[in-house]
């Protein structure tokens, strides 16, 4: 046990304490236990931290408490004192949603404004007194524009998943937005990577940040058991439908490279009598909305979508994610398995691999520096010429011997002892499936 494992230790008042153990939280993450404490001495905060392991409390919690015990310098309408930006629509309303369940025991006043839904509700929730603002950049700006929000009096400024926000593009918006502030404030930046961007960014809004870091970039790689299937591309949504059926799934994150295949193949599995709804950038919000709410209540087992749109997506204990397609990046595969398997809850994740994608799975085997477990199924052969895939097979510098990985893939296609039924063969070591955690 760490010296500091309770939140009681980390300075946290009563209301909050209150709300944490409402929540269920037994003891606080690693990055709620470094910045907690740093946040509400007031300090400058630069936090290498993923989605998963808890950094929308570590920031929230005692951004809550700071607010609480001091009073606005110059309460009046529209005039919030904290705000946090976020690079996604579905991310700002999930802190919003945390800043609203770890506040509910204190009187202050959030709101969210992003774009892609009707601005109206937007004015009438941001008249009055109004605390914390969870805003995306380029809506936040309209109602700049609009005067309908001034940020003169920010106290604390929240940069969330930073990375993505300049991936997104957002860095001119950020500018402007960083020049309405007032240059006494507090500042803190999350992002999951650091780039020189990301460097340059933090040079220019923070000042003498303590710097957290939890957890390397790839340890939702450790955490989650991950598999690959190879397998030919017309097979693969009919191959799908079978795991989810064969494996009784309840609920599985599908990810595909494009909205349209997303679409395509929540029709499909639809028609062979799996709920599925598509999740991507052309949905409206409300249908987005609807889907995550159908999905993460357990009334559609699939949901399916593009690395934009899941990104931030704040689902619980999600047991299973299943890459359809492997993304271009590597880093992608990380975000995307850190799906599943997190706050240290295990997971897994399964690669649909067609011959196409071999290049892109050894990319991804190097980020990780681990070989990842194949698998195969009867009736779903392995695309035509698996050998190119042998020489390919990293041997990682990194890879510790004895980790439980296997030390290659099992070549030699579906003759390798498939069983009827297409589950997991499990490479014929009793346990493989469970194992190949570090
Ligand atoms: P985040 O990294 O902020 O996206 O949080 C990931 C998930 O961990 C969320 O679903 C939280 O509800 C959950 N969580 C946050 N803090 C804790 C904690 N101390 N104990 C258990 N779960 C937590």
């Amino acid at each position: 046990m760490s010296s500091v494992s309770r939140f009681a230790d980390l300075g946290l008042a009563d209301p909050l304490l209150r709300a944490l153990s409402d929540s269920g939280y037994e003891s606080p993450t690693p990055i709620q236990t470094q910045a907690i404490p740093r946040i509400l001495e007031g300090r400058d905060l630069l936090a290498a931290a993923q989605t998963g392991t808890g950094k929308t409390a570590g920031f929230t919690v005692p951004i809550l408490q700071l607010l609480s015990t001091r009073a606005a310098a110059r309460p009046g309408s529209g005039r919030p004192r904290c705000l946090v930006l976020t690079p996604t629509r579905e991310l700002a309303a999930q802190v919003h949603e945390s800043v609203e369940t770890y506040g509910k025991h204190l009187s202050l006043r959030a709101t969210s404004v992003f774009g892609g839904v009707n601005i109206n509700p937007q004015f009438r929730a941001l008249r009055g007194q109004i605390d914390i603002v969870v805003a995306t950049p380029g809506r936040l700006l309209d109602h700049v524009g609009q005067k309908t929000v001034d940020l003169s009096c920010i106290e604390i400024l929240v940069l969330d998943e930073a990375d993505r926000m300049l991936d997104m593009g957002f860095i001119n918006d950020i500018r402007r937005i960083l020049k309405l502030l007032p240059a006494t404030r507090q500042s803190l930046l999350f992002s999951a990577t650091f780039s020189d961007d990301i460097r340059r960014l933090a040079d220019g809004m923070l000042n003498d940040p303590v710097r957290v870091e939890v957890a390397a970039r790839n340890t939702a790689s450790e955490l989650v058991q991950q598999h690959v299937h190879l397998v030919e591309t017309h097979q693969k949504r009919d191959l799908l439908s079978h795991l989810i059926k064969e494996n009784r799934w309840q609920q599985v994150l599908v990810f595909t490279r494009t909205k349209h295949g997303a679409n395509k193949l929540a029709e499909k599995l639809s028609k062979d009598g799996i709920p599925a709804a598509a999740i991507h950038g052309n949905k409206t919000q409300a249908a987005r909305t609807k889907a995550l709410h159908q999905f993460k209540s357990g009334r559609i087992p699939v949901l399916v979508a593009t690395d934009i749109a899941a990104r931030g997506l704040d689902i619980d204990q999600l047991p299973q994610v299943v890459n359809f397609e492997l993304p271009h990046v590597p880093e992608d595969y990380v975000h995307r398995i850190g799906r599943t398997g997190r706050a240290g809850t295990s997971g897994a994740a399964l690669s649909l691999v067609d011959g196409e994608e071999l290049r892109l799975l050894s990319g991804i085997e190097r980020l990780i520096r681990r070989p990842i477990e194949r698998i195969q199924t009867e009736g779903f052969a392995a695309p035509s010429r698996p050998a190119n895939d042998s020489p390919r097979n990293p041997r990682p510098s990194g890879a510790r011997p004895g980790n439980g990985a296997r030390k290659g893939p099992p070549r030699g296609g579906p003759s390798k002892g498939p069983r009827p039924g297409g589950r997991r063969q499990g490479q014929g070591r009793s346990g493989a499936s469970r194992g190949n955690r570090v």
